[in-house]
């Protein structure tokens, strides 16, 4: 146990925020101690603030709930088991999948909220050690459709191409479906910020947040037609003459059809499709325009839709069309959800990804990696299966299954089938801190370290990677996710190339990551330590070394000699071989599942500020659990006396996958034709036994935003 006060960062979302953590006695009289939370100024992105999540994350450390002991599943029942029997089963369990029915019937499912060391390492364990190119992750589930987005416009993802700072001196700011106020409130701040510097912020959400109370305009879309309201907009900015021809000339391509789809998207049709009047469409495109500088800000709204690449890309071409990206103070950026939701997916264990951002299906991007690994590039399997894809197939093509910091029974789409799916595995092995609801259904489950107990670095929402330091000992019986895909790697007899020291881990990285988009080659773990962050890309440890993407004004020119990282992306160029920012020409279109007389109302999804995702960690934490005790279904005064439901009354919500019960919460906060769930809960109020898992093309985002449900009193 160390004694000294250690800086680091909270263990969940993706603001990463700094904290200090202080040993404390343990109050048993026995000498032991816990850490406590105790605010770090020195992080300049919460600047010592913190949500009740972080406040109280160090409750899980020492709760009676976590694991300590590996479990096998023995005449039908979990049992404690030593870790060599654990290990063991679950190499047994994934031999005989692949021996019985090969490589690609054995499935790896991955967080993102595993450290950048464990993401790298899991997607080396597959494509190695178990030889299957079926791997993908929860953060499909997250940021999947701005990734996609980003990639088509500017050659290139990364969540803010900027940093937070930069919001503050923004003239306007859209924020699209982001209630950052409650799932990042410490943010809140950049927007206090902006609007005390002048600027404005026009916020875009069917329901009235805490974040929609801050706005100077709020805009109430129904959901699912975010993309409808970016053309409605782009139109206007076409008609009324306030395109940037210059900026569009010099710095993009693809114009003509992006300007003709939108001219398609007359103002009053556009009303007619999002319920926003023509007069808030032009007082947005007011605002929007007339400042120097102004940003587009995504979040999950948008995104998670089957159409979330196109709305990500009808956002962005709004941008390009008034000369706002790749200019200070201005552009596209896409508020990040899960701790390591941005470093997670960067590092492969993304089923069409190599390390550096890769692309799994380049020759080139897989003889580099190769080399890293010491294998022959022909071995390496291609691309796999899509987070749903990978669990819709479980028990038929694919056999067996390891989870790792990840709760699909919660968190994934038409939950109920997933579950399903999961039982009808012939081998389940899940990886956690806790006994969640995926690792209740597994043969074994294994109790690994938390973000407190261990050493490893994320990447924040900004692109700023990160040190998270060790601050106290694991108990006796837990080990690192490192050291488990060192021993089931050796145990399928793949002896080397699994370290379980994370910098060592961290080195290899830095060469698997060299020359890619993320180029983590000039981060060192002491060069985290001492200047508690570097931007990616940072393709040299020494001032000067630079790639066409380290764009930023002074990148190359770090002080005391070092390569300073890139917190501004594409001021000179995109990311494109071109060097030009390409729209996208893209046209309304409706949900998957829209309303009809059976299911004639819309629901949408969402968090609380006092859960975080599955809900595994924070419905454990006493305090946490006690603010938010169980799911509820938000809707209007209106569909309320049509329904004749009182507040708190018990209320069926049915769709077409399964049916919810959760208490009413009236309020007029919500639109009159949508109801809102939040999803951290099992049991019958588990709002994703609802959700609609049709894909979107490219990124395979399901859309977890809207689908046609029926409301009913219950008895
Ligand atoms: Fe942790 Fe996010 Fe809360 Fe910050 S805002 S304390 S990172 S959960």
């Amino acid at each position: 146990m160390q004694t000294s006060v250690t800086p680091t960062h909270c263990p969940y979302c993706a603001l990463q925020c700094g904290m200090n953590l202080t040993p404390v006695p343990d109050g048993d009289g026995n000498g032991g101690s816990v850490v406590e939370v105790t605010e770090r100024t020195d992080f300049p992105v919460n600047r010592g603030a913190l949500c009740g999540k972080g406040r109280t994350a160090p409750a899980l450390l020492s709760s009676r709930v976590r694991l300590t002991t590996p479990l096998v599943r023995r005449d039908g029942e979990l049992r404690p088991a030593g870790w060599d029997e654990a290990l063991d089963r679950i190499a047994e369990g994934l031999s005989r999948t692949r021996t019985e029915h090969g490589p690609d019937a054995c499935g790896i499912f991955g967080g993102g909220g595993l450290t950048n060391e464990k993401a790298y390492t899991l997607g080396k364990f597959a494509r190695v050690a178990l030889g299957t190119s079926q791997i993908d992750y929860n953060g499909r589930f997250c940021m999947s459709s701005a990734a996609a987005g980003g990639i088509k416009a500017f050659g290139l993802d990364r969540g803010l191409p900027f940093p937070l700072e930069d919001i503050p001196r923004t003239g306007c700011v859209i924020l699209v479906g982001s209630n950052l106020a409650e799932t990042m409130p410490p943010a809140l701040r950049y927007l206090t910020e902006l609007r005390e510097n002048g600027g404005k912020l026009i916020v875009i959400d069917p329901r009235r947040t805490r974040t929609a109370d801050q706005a100077d305009l709020h805009l109430a879309p129904r959901p699912g037609t975010d993309l409808a309201l970016a053309l409605g907009l782009l139109h206007l900015v076409v008609a009324e003459g306030r395109t940037d021809e210059a900026y569009i000339q010099e710095r993009t391509s693809g114009w003509e059809a992006a300007r003709a789809a939108a001219m398609a998207h007359w103002p009053e049709y556009v009303e007619r499709i999002t319920g926003v009047s023509v007069p808030q469409l032009r007082e947005s495109v007011r605002m929007f325009c007339e400042p120097e500088s102004a940003m587009v800000l995504t979040a999950r709204g948008p995104e998670q839709q089957s159409k979330g690449t196109d709305t990500v890309g009808a956002w962005i071409n709004l941008c390009l069309a008034t000369g706002r990206a790749g200019r200070p103070f201005s552009g596209y950026g896409c508020l990040t959800g899960q701790g390591n939701g941005q470093g997670g997916r960067e590092h492969g264990q993304k089923a069409d990804q190599l390390p550096g951002y890769r692309k799994l299906d380049d020759p080139a991007a897989r003889r580099h990696v190769a080399g890293v690994w010491g294998v022959d590039p022909d071995s390496l399997p291609g691309p796999g299966r899509s987070a749903y894809e990978l669990l819709d197939a479980m028990g038929t093509d694919i056999r067996s299954l390891l989870v790792m910091a990840s709760n699909p029974v919660i968190s994934a789409p038409r939950a109920a089938h997933v579950e399903e799916r999961l039982r009808s595995l012939d081998f389940l092995a899940v990886a956690d801190v806790v006994l969640s609801e995926t690792a209740e259904l597994a043969d074994v489950v294994l109790p690994v370290t938390q973000w407190a107990e261990e050493t490893g670095t994320t990447t924040n929402l900004e692109g700023r990677v990160l040190l998270r330091r060790q601050a106290i000992t694991p108990p006796d019986g837990i080990r690192s996710d490192l050291y488990v895909m060192r021993e089931l790697a050796a145990r399928l007899g793949v002896e080397k190339g699994f370290p379980t020291d994370p910098e060592e881990v961290f080195e290899e990285l830095r060469r698997a990551s060299a020359g890619g988009a993320a180029d983590y080659s000039g981060i060192t773990y002491r060069r985290l330590a001492e200047e508690g962050g570097v931007f990616w890309p940072c393709p040299a440890e020494e001032a000067g070394g630079t790639t066409e993407l380290a764009a930023d004004a002074d990148a190359g020119a770090g002080a005391g000699g070092v390569h300073p990282g890139t917190p501004r992306l594409f001021l000179d160029r995109f990311a494109t071989p071109d060097g030009r920012a390409r729209f996208v020409a893209v046209s309304h279109r409706p949900l998957a599942e829209e309303p009809d007389e059976e299911y004639p109302v819309l629901l949408t999804t969402g968090r609380v500020v006092s859960q975080y995702q599955s809900g595994a960690q924070t419905r454990r934490v006493d305090e946490l659990n006690a603010a938010a005790p169980g799911p509820f279904v938000e809707l209007h005064p209106r569909l309320a006396a049509r329904l004749g439901v009182a507040e708190g009354e018990p209320l069926a919500v049915v769709s077409r996958r399964g049916r919810a019960v959760a208490p009413a919460r009236i309020t007029t906060t919500i639109r009159a034709d949508t109801v809102f769930m939040p999803f951290h809960w099992p049991g019958e109020g588990r709002a994703n036994t609802l959700t609609n898992p049709a894909l979107d093309p490219v990124s395979r985002m399901p859309e977890f935003k809207g689908c046609a449900v029926r409301v009913e009193r219950v008895g």
